[in-house]
């Protein structure tokens, strides 16, 4: 499949890991928003948030296990935000789901 994320995953395309495991990896993200952001992924490969169903929500249960981990790891003891975008008017331009991790700046709230 050609899919950039499935890629980096199996480390065919070069990223800076943030952590790994069997089920998740996280990866700086090449265009961050926040001094701290990750793209946090499940090995696999789910198209998107609206495909979540009995048959792969336990990758993203160890995705969001993943996501405390981090936090704990990074110190991100100010807090942090964890955003999804999925589809078109989500502004998802990666077909992997992906989820991303936010951190050490003040995030505006609502999103634009
Ligand atoms: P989204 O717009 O939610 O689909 O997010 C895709 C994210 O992937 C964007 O924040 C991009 O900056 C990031 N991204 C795209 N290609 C790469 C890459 N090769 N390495 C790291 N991050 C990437
Ligand atoms: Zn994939």
């Amino acid at each position: 499949m050609d899919c950039l994320f499935c890629k980096i995953a199996a480390g065919e395309i070069p990223s800076t890991e943030i952590y790994s495991d069997d089920k998740v990896y996280a990866f700086k993200d090449i265009d961050p928003q926040a001094p701290f952001h990750a793209i946090i992924i499940p090995r696999n490969h789910i198209s998107g948030a609206d495909k979540i169903d009995s048959s792969n929500s336990s990758d993203i249960s160890a995705v969001f296990e993943a996501v405390a981990k981090i936090a704990a790891d990074q110190n991100l003891d100010k807090g942090f935000r964890v955003v999804n975008n999925c589809g078109e008017d989500g502004g998802q331009t990666v077909g992997h789901i992906h989820f991303h991790l936010l951190a050490r700046r003040n995030l505006a709230w609502p999103p634009g």
